[in-house]
């Protein structure tokens, strides 16, 4: 498994950040996985970076302690507990606006 990265250490998650929600491999857009196995899209991860070091640092499972980034292939439903906010995907976005509705038929 390549599409996800443990975070152990309060030093893995400034690495984290400073590499951004795109840097991954492949360019993939990034969403953080917390101690209690939900999701928190990259902003609400970032932004709350002095609970998120706070429970690393004390090793805590209050729901801010991250474990994990993860990348999101194709999940178009995939929300932030935090916020609210859909989490990009890479594919899932093109993937509905694709419709050839009607296209022509060719008969013989
Ligand atoms: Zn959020």
């Amino acid at each position: 498994m390549c599409d996800h990265m443990e975070i152990n250490t309060m030093r893995d998650y400034h690495d984290a950040v400073r590499r951004g929600p795109y840097a991954w491999p492949g360019g993939y857009p990034a969403d953080w996985v917390t101690d209690d196995g939900e999701t928190r899209c990259w902003r609400c991860g970032a932004k709350s970076y002095r609970q998120i070091l706070w429970s690393l640092f004390h090793h805590v499972n209050d729901g801010w302690r991250v474990c994990a980034i993860a990348l999101n292939y194709d999940d178009g439903d995939l929300w932030c507990c935090n916020c609210n906010t859909r989490i990009e995907s890479a594919y899932a976005e093109s993937e509905e606006q694709i419709n050839c509705g009607g296209g022509r038929h060719a008969q013989s």
